[in-house]
Parts: C-alpha cells; sequence; structure tokens
C-alpha cells in the first residue's frame, strides 16, 4: 500500500480560514460557478479514470469495471445531472399564502449553509467522497474532504488530482489518520457530512454538538432480508445473492457502457463491503433448506470455479477485517452449508453461507460486512417483524413477497431508512430517491437534490411593500381596544 502524506496539523485551520474567506467573497454564489465545478468534477473523474481504477485496485483489489461501473461512472452521471438539475433546484420558491399577505413577497431562498466538512469511508471511496461533495459543490459551500486513511492510494491521489480540476480556494482534501480528523473536529463547520460506522459517527456527532453545526450521518447496520412464504424462493436466492455480489446498479452500468464502453460481462464484484449489503435472512423454518438449495445453485452459476480467485470481487480491505470475519465464524453456533475457503495472506474470502443461526449468535451481534449470510429461520411473519424490530432500525429492510397485505404490514409495523421490495441492492440505481437512515442507521439523506438541500437551507424572507401600511394601521402603538379586536 501507498504511504499517505498526511496533511500538516498547522495547516488545518488555515485551510478552513481560507475557505471561509472565498465562501464569505461570494465566489461561490453564482449558479454557473457552481456548473463550471461540477463540470469539472465529472471530467476529473473520466480524464483520472484510469489511475483511480489502479489506486482502488492497490488499496482494495478493487476489479477495473467495478470501479468504473459504480464509482466513476456514477460520479460523473451524477455531477453532470446535479449541473443540469442546479437551475431548478436553486431557484426561490412562493409557497402558498393567504390572499392579504400576497403583497408581501413571501419568498424562500435556498441559501448555501457555509464553509463544510465531508468525512468519507474506504468501502467506496469514490462516489462516498465526491456524492456529498457533488450536493456541497451544487449549493455553493465551500469544503474539506477528508477521505479515508484506509484506502492510502486513493486518498493521496484525490490529494493530488482535485487541485487541478477543482478551484483550490474553494475545495480542498485533508489527509491524514485520527489525529488529523480530531483537528478538523476541533473547528467550527457549517455542515459535517459523516460517513461510515456508528461508534466514529458519536464522536464525530459530540465534537459537532460543541458548535452546534448540523449533521449528516451515512450510517450503516444489519441490513434484514424478511422472506414470505408467498414469494419464489429460488428467484429471491438469485437476486439477494445478486445483491450480496453485484455492486453495480443497472442505471450506472448502462451509463458507464456509454461513457467508457466497458463490457457488461466484466462487472466485478466486492459484495462485502456496502452498508446496503443483505446482512442476514429471515425466513419461515420450513423454507429454509428450500432457500439454501437455491443459494447453492446461484451460487455455483455466478461462480463456476468459486470465488477466491475470480476476478470478480475484490479482497477484505485489511488484515483485522479479515481476522475479525474469520473469527465471527469460528464462534457461530450456527451450521455452515456453503463454505468459503480463505486465503488469510491475500485477504480473501469466498462466500459463506450459515443455516440455523439464532438469537445471540456471534454472526447476529454486528454488522457483518463481510461475505457471511446468516440465515435465521422463524415461526411467522410476526415472529419476523419482532426480530427486526427488537434490533436498532436497519439502513434497508429487504422483503420478499407476492402478497401485497404484507408488504403493508411491513411498511407499517418496521422502521428503517428504506424498504425494498423483491430485490436488493437496485434502489440505488434511483437518482430521485433519497438514501439515507434512520435511528441508529443515520439521519439525513442523500443523492442528488437530497444532497443540495443537505448543504442548503431555506432562507425565509417577506418583503413588505409601502402599499401595504393601511392593512397594518392597525398594529402600531398605542393601539385602541376596536384594533386589537379586528
Ligand atoms: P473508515 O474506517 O474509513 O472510517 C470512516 C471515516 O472516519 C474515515 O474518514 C476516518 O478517517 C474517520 N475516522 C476513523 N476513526 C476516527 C476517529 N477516531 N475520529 C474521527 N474520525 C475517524 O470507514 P468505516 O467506518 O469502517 O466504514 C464502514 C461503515 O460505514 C459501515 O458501518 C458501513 O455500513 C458504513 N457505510 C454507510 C454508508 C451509507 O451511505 N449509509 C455507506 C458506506 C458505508
Amino acid at each position: 500500500m501507498a504511504t499517505l502524506v498526511s496533511t500538516t496539523l498547522d495547516a488545518i485551520p488555515q485551510i478552513r480560514t481560507a475557505l471561509r474567506a472565498t465562501f464569505a467573497g461570494g465566489v461561490t454564489r453564482p449558479i454557473q460557478w457552481r456548473q463550471n465545478q461540477l463540470y469539472q468534477l465529472a471530467r476529473m473523474a473520466h480524464d483520472e479514470r484510469d489511475a483511480i481504477c489502479d489506486a482502488l485496485q492497490k488499496d482494495l483489489g478493487k476489479p477495473k469495471t467495478e470501479v468504473l461501473a459504480a464509482e466513476v461512472g456514477v460520479v460523473i452521471k451524477r455531477a453532470l445531472k446535479s449541473a443540469e438539475k442546479l437551475p431548478q433546484w436553486a431557484k426561490p420558491e412562493h409557497p402558498e399564502v393567504p390572499a392579504r399577505q400576497k403583497l408581501w413577497k413571501p419568498t424562500l431562498y435556498k441559501a448555501p449553509k457555509g464553509t463544510v466538512l465531508i468525512i468519507s469511508p474506504w468501502n467506496y471511496p469514490m462516489i462516498l467522497s465526491f456524492q456529498p461533495l457533488i450536493g456541497a459543490i451544487a449549493a455553493g459551500c465551500t469544503a474539506v474532504l477528508k477521505p479515508s486513511e484506509l484506502v492510502p492510494t486513493f486518498s493521496q491521489l484525490l490529494a493530488d488530482i482535485v487541485p487541478k480540476y477543482l478551484d483550490p480556494n474553494a475545495f480542498r482534501v485533508v489527509n491524514g489518520y485520527v489525529p488529523e480528523t480530531t483537528k478538523l473536529l476541533d473547528l467550527q463547520w457549517d455542515h459535517i457530512f459523516y460517513t461510515g460506522n456508528g461508534k466514529v459517527a458519536r464522536i464525530i456527532a459530540s465534537a459537532a454538538a460543541k458548535h452546534l453545526t448540523p449533521m449528516t450521518l451515512e450510517l450503516g447496520g444489519k441490513s434484514p432480508v424478511i422472506i414470505d412464504s408467498t414469494c419464489d424462493i429460488d428467484l429471491a436466492a438469485k437476486r439477494i445473492l445478486w445483491g450480496k455480489c453485484n455492486n453495480a446498479g443497472q442505471a450506472s452500468l448502462i451509463h458507464c457502457q456509454d461513457l467508457f464502453k466497458c463490457r457488461t460481462g466484466l462487472i466485478g464484484v466486492s459484495f462485502w463491503q456496502i452498508c446496503v449489503s443483505p446482512d442476514y435472512v429471515l425466513v419461515q423454518r420450513e423454507k429454509q433448506d428450500e432457500l439454501v438449495k437455491a443459494f447453492e445453485k446461484h451460487y455455483n452459476a455466478f461462480f463456476p470455479e468459486g470465488a477466491l480467485d475470480s476476478p470478480m470481487f475484490g479482497s477484505i480491505v485489511s488484515d483485522l477485517h479479515h481476522k475479525r470475519l474469520t473469527s465471527l465464524l469460528t464462534r457461530t453456533k450456527g451450521e455452515v452449508v456453503l463454505h468459503g475457503r480463505v486465503d488469510p495472506a491475500r485477504r480473501r474470502m469466498e462466500p459463506t453461507i450459515v443455516k440455523d443461526v439464532a438469537d445471540g449468535d456471534s454472526l447476529l451481534e454486528e454488522e457483518l460486512f463481510g461475505p457471511i449470510l446468516p440465515i435465521v429461520p422463524v415461526d411467522s411473519l410476526k415472529h419476523a417483524i419482532d426480530f427486526v424490530n427488537a434490533r436498532s432500525h436497519p439502513l434497508v429492510l429487504y422483503a420478499f413477497s407476492e402478497n401485497e397485505s404484507v408488504k403493508q404490514q411491513l411498511v407499517k409495523e418496521t422502521q428503517s431508512g428504506n424498504i425494498v421490495f423483491n430485490d436488493t441492492f437496485q434502489q440505488l440505481a434511483v437518482d430521485d430517491l433519497p438514501f439515507g437512515g434512520v435511528g441508529e442507521s443515520g439521519y439525513g439523506s442523500q443523492v442528488m437534490k437530497y444532497t443540495y438541500e443537505a448543504f442548503s437551507y431555506l432562507r425565509s424572507s417577506i418583503d413588505m411593500p409601502k402599499e401595504a401600511e393601511p392593512e397594518l394601521a392597525k398594529r402600531y402603538l398605542p393601539r385602541s381596544e376596536e384594533a386589537v379586536k379586528a
């Protein structure tokens, strides 16, 4: 792995001061300037795609096609689309008011929050760094981007290329480890957008609270899959495994093909390291074995030679995470039915399916973030709902059912950031749906307009004309009793 050059601690407050001065100077206000920066960001992703792919290959073993489809392509598409939609998003709104207040010109301005901090994780470092940045640019903010130290080659690359494309007076990359992030968090920001785990989120939220800084927290957690007995089990198994295995939504893939003519057949997978990955499956007890067989069938079809040496997916990010996963497996009381081979030296681990997992098992303790899929047998839909509700609110609840009333019951009786029926993962391909969590899976949301809104605030305004004076006369002092009654 490459060495990451940390930003010096002394430079960090100076960077924030410079960005605040740029914001105060009004440089970021014109819509055209923001559009220009978004075009530049898209250009950077396009022109530097080979370097980006090489960096993520080095850091995460991610195949090039996966990076192009799931990260580079999505960044280009969303930067360009945001530039196109921006004039519409930024337009002041005039709310419906009673007739007599129309004269007051009530207006909602979409105002940039100011100088913001974006802290991103390692698992999808490109999209999770630039999706927030696209929103910050669109909103007219200046920003510091702090990418993850766990992907040093990529984070170093960002520090090198971002200033070549974006205005360095408005957007800066700060690199480093905990001391550098802690230094950033000592300072006051106008918004902090953090994507990562809940433990660090608590550190960041405490630091933000000192300055009353508003936040977006995009966190993780265990996303369950409920299999209702009315569904087609074979198809459900295929779609769950695909969701575990494929990190490219159709839309971004198609777009990428247009952009780079990459081949669909080579889309790679790094399924275990995404926040929306199906984490465990709840299935009616009598359907469990049918489900296991269906998983085996589709696994063999997806990976005829097994997944260990397949170029179709990457490695576990670090030795620590590899050890954590193997330790979870050694402690499970469930029955391993599809045993993934492991190669610790290369941090590889094949998909592993474990059945008969019960409450209290090691595999149900924390977000797996790895290629392990526990199956928990349940006695009824109510049992599955109670199981989900007894835990922290998931980022995503997946459910497979052909029964509309079951779907509505799940909508009403559970809570999660997203609820997805009869597929996995595909929700990420819809640019117009907000993505975010609830409870322990975070707060606030992102994607396109919703990221723009995260970095903006609604500034209410009225503009009272002279002509309103007769109507306002009765408010002035001294007030007569008649005026008060009127
Ligand atoms: P990570 O270890 O890269 O950490 C994320 C960021 O936190 C990094 O920039 C890192 O520098 C910073 N950080 C780490 N320790 C810190 C500390 N002590 N003080 C201040 N900052 C610190 O990534 P991670 O947290 O392992 O990411 C994986 C988690 O993120 C999973 O839980 C996953 O579900 C979640 N996730 C959520 C989303 C989403 O959109 N909701 C997307 C991706 C990942």
